[in-house]
């Protein structure tokens, strides 16, 4: 690691310690990582423990032990959103407990948005809460889950139900993970990075525009943006009273719509980028029918997105169901279910309320198209 690096590091770090918002760093190359013996070692870290699923043990772990001294305690649990749940925290609060966890030990959560979510989670609520760090290794964790301090499990078939705002030491971010994730994985993290260009920025929505809906790899450098939009609107709002809501754009519907498909077989089951994908389709509807957004921008939103993603089919009864999910909402207030829907693109209001009538109105619009 070059000293400019190192120092940077150094530097990143004591900036997190003093504001108590999320340190992101980038690492180029993969001795980056031997930097981090450097922070155990000045931290005292008692145990190092890691946490992986099957996946991410066989693609992304054996480059970390390659690269660190410390000895790395794995505790590995099923990958998938079904196993973002309370049964797997109670195995990672085990294992932390029989392998001798103190507070003064780190968990590194080594993974997707599951991973980070659930792992963060379970760190911060171990004997009161021990460190954690973020190694986010799918583009949804990269660009959105592993920055920002969410953490948290479903419950009860809700969406993230149980959960607390728990920020990691650093997150790291070593794109040559992204190498080894299937294409449709990276195509649902592609959906934040949609986001992102809606509510913040023009030239991420240009890039979108313009993407090859057969094969893509994402941009370096809209990569780094998207990662720094969401630096930006955390560090404004970490605990979400204002403008951090915009990052709920798509995300209301989106979640009942995931969490719909999740009591379906699997082979019915849609990725959290999928449904955020729809959930911003209905909400580009809901825009033009609610805001200003004229209706040739909504459509042209829709079609964008609609190209990106496979159509689903919703029934009569789908639609009832998501309905009554949406009531569960975490944004709610009152029985009322805000949302956040565009004015322009790049110019979110947040808190727009809406009714049923228009809701089932935008799954209409998703239809027709
Ligand atoms: P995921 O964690 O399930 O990962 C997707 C799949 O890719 C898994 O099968 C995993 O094993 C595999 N994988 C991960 N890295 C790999 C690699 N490098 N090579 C090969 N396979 C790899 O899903 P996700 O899309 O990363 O995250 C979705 C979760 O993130 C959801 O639970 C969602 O609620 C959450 N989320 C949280 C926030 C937040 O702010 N906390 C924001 C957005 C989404």
């Amino acid at each position: 690691m070059s000293l400019k690096y190192f120092t940077y590091f150094v530097v990143s770090f004591l900036h997190m310690q003093a504001s108590n918002s999320d340190s992101v760093l980038f690492l180029k190359n993969s001795e980056d990582f031997t930097s981090l013996d450097t922070f155990f070692d000045e931290n005292s870290v008692t145990k190092l423990f890691i946490l992986v699923d099957e996946n991410t043990n066989e693609f992304c772990l054996p480059l970390l032990e390659n690269n660190l001294n410390k000895q790395l305690h794995i505790i590995q649990i099923a990958s998938g959103e079904v196993h973002k749940n309370l049964e797997s925290c109670q195995f990672l609060w085990n294992e932390l407990t029989q392998r001798g966890a103190d507070r003064s030990s780190v968990l590194i959560n080594l993974g997707g948005g599951v991973i980070t979510d659930m792992g963060g989670f379970a760190a911060a609520t171990y004997k009161r809460g021990i460190r954690f760090i973020n190694i986010p290794t799918t583009l949804l964790a990269m660009v959105d889950a592993a920055i920002g301090g969410k953490t948290g499990i479903d419950f009860e078939q809700l969406k993230n139900q149980i959960g607390l705002f728990a920020h990691p030491e650093m997150t790291l971010i070593y794109p040559e993970f992204l190498k080894t994730v299937a294409p449709r994985e990276t195509r649902s993290g592609l959906a934040e990075v949609i986001k992102y260009g809606l509510i913040d920025s023009k030239t991420i929505w240009e890039y979108i525009q313009k993407l090859d809906a057969s094969s893509f790899e994402i941009d370096p450098q809209i990569l780094t943006k998207s990662i720094a939009i969401k630096e930006k609107i955390v560090a404004l709002d970490p605990t979400e009273k204002g403008i951090r809501k915009s990052l709920n754009f798509g995300h209301t519907l989106g979640h009942a719509i995931e969490t719909h498909f999740l009591s379906k077989p699997k082979s019915e089951q849609l990725l959290h980028g999928e449904a955020v994908a729809i959930g911003m389709i209905l909400a580009a509807s809901l825009s033009a029918q609610i805001l200003n957004l004229p209706v040739k921008e909504s459509k042209e939103i829709a079609l964008v997105i609609n190209n990106l993603y496979p159509k689903i089919r919703f029934d009569k009864t789908d639609i009832e169901t998501i309905l009554k999910l949406l009531q569960h909402d975490k944004k709610s207030k009152n029985g009322q279910t805000n949302f956040v829907l565009l004015e322009t693109v790049g110019n979110p209001i947040l808190d727009c309320q809406v009714t049923e009538e228009q809701i089932i109105e935008a799954f209409d619009f998703y239809k027709s198209l």
